[in-house]
């Protein structure tokens, strides 16, 4: 694995795409094999583009939009409102909804896009994410599939950042050292 001195790795990059293969089978079998993948930026991005490969590996055929969402401003805890920077650009009515989000915590930020994308017409809406940290929940929500259960520590990588930085790591690590940001 490519290392990163401030970075201790927690999940590796086989590991990653071990699951991700799994979790587009359990997809396939549980949202069916037309989809419209609503990606949640920027944490997403690289977890959206493998999973809607390996979903095609498992025949599904994807629309993909994307929406960009803000609670956390430049800081590492919610400020709990969420804003829409970046709306949808197409149409959901009428369609099985896939929302990818790189991380499940409070659930505000899945709660929020699911009611928008609820409110805009979809025929049913289920929730990805490559990453949940239990017992955090501040509004009740689930996701449908789930990548990886962790500890509650503030993890970089594979999309996700720090003042973004470390998004381009292929594992999803610790920042133990705050020196490259
Ligand atoms: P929630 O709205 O569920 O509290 O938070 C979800 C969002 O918070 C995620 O989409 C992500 O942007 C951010 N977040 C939560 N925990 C972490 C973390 O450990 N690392 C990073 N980089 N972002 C996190
Ligand atoms: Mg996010």
């Amino acid at each position: 694995m490519t290392g990163n001195n401030n970075v201790v790795p927690l999940i590796t990059e086989q590991q990653i795409r071990e699951r991700i293969t799994v979790l587009a089978k359990e997809i396939a079998a549980g949202a069916g094999k037309d989809i419209m993948v609503v990606s949640l930026l920027k944490g997403s991005f690289m977890f959206t583009a493998d999973l809607i490969r390996s979903l095609h590996g498992a025949g599904v055929k994807t629309q993909v939009d994307f929406m960009t969402l803000s609670s956390y401003g430049k800081g590492t805890t919610s400020s709990g409102t969420i804003t829409v920077n970046r709306d949808l650009s197409e149409d959901v009515s009428g369609k099985m909804v896939l929302i990818v989000d790189d991380i499940l915590e409070s659930g505000r930020t899945i709660d929020f896009a699911r009611k928008l994308v609820m409110g805009c017409g979809a025929k049913d809406v289920k929730v990805a994410v490559l990453l949940e940290k239990p017992g955090k929940l501040a509004v009740e929500v689930t996701a449908d599939f789930i990548g990886f259960t962790i500890e509650d520590k503030f993890v970089v990588g594979y999309g996700l950042d720090y003042a973004n930085h470390y998004r381009e790591l292929p594992f999803v690590g610790v920042v133990v050292s705050s020196d490259a940001a």
